[in-house]
């Protein structure tokens, strides 16, 4: 079963675009949905397995899941939804602690 996604700018194939899209075409997810909003980020598999490791959202998951060692500098750029994903870690600290 193939589970690649093209990209919409240059047909490259890969299971995530995220980082492709920030470094060929230097996209953001969000700007390449508002591109394409029929297009996926990322491929069936790769969505499946977020949401089964993720039980809290269906699709969201953390910046350093999502982008590794760049997260850091991913969050510093893209201040608003940080401050919301970084609210609910917050939240998860408490219930764990
Ligand atoms: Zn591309």
């Amino acid at each position: 079963m193939t589970d690649f996604l093209k990209c919409n700018h240059c047909g490259f194939e890969c299971k995530g675009l995220t980082l492709h899209l920030k470094y060929k075409h230097s996209q953001t997810p969000k700007e390449y949905r508002e591109q394409f909003p029929d297009a996926e980020i990322f491929s069936k598999s790769v969505r499946k397995q977020m949401s089964a490791s993720n039980p809290l959202k269906g699709t969201t998951c953390t910046f350093e899941e999502r982008y590794g060692d760049r997260a850091d500098e991913i969050k510093a750029k893209i201040g608003k939804s940080q401050g919301r994903l970084e609210k609910e870690r917050n939240g998860l600290d408490k219930q764990k602690q």
